[in-house]
């Protein structure tokens, strides 16, 4: 007899779906998650139109504006869904902000943001590709490195 590896559906806590295939962990780390906390972690799962996709089921926690804006820069194609009582009571698609304040660090070594270790304020130029500028040195980052 087979048995079904299949995960319980989440009673209380947050779906992300459609995380871009591989990024999952990466997700999962900027999102400073308690590690008491019951996560699952699906990865190469066949979505709807037969793309592989990620999937990271966290019980008991909603996220924050700030998560979900990170979550956008990582995979600007994630769904969020709110689960409350086994049932999905919001379902939203992130989006990349047009302005972020901290999440990221300003690559340029010679930025104030930089020397003074200062909270960055950047402006997105362009999503896709993601092009994002320093609002205070005004270089665009060569690297999307998030902050936990
Ligand atoms: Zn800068």
């Amino acid at each position: 007899m087979k048995k079904s590896l299949k995960v319980k559906p989440i009673e209380n806590g947050t779906v992300i779906d459609h995380i871009n295939k591989g990024k999952a962990l990466k997700v999962y780390k900027v999102l400073n998650i308690d590690k008491n906390q019951t996560v699952t972690i699906a990865m190469n799962v066949s979505s709807e139109k037969n793309e592989k996709k990620d999937v990271l089921k966290i019980e008991g926690i909603e996220l924050s504006k700030e998560d979900v804006n990170k979550i956008s820069l990582i995979s600007p194609n994630a769904t969020i869904n709110i689960i409350k009582d086994g049932v999905v009571v919001r379902k939203f698609k992130v989006e990349i902000p047009d302005t972020i304040e901290g999440i990221l660090k300003c690559t340029n070594p010679n930025c104030i943001t930089q020397i003074e270790n200062i909270a960055g304020k950047f402006k997105v130029e362009e999503k896709e590709p993601l092009k994002i500028r320093c609002a205070y040195c005004e270089k665009f980052l060569n690297s999307i490195e998030i902050c936990r």
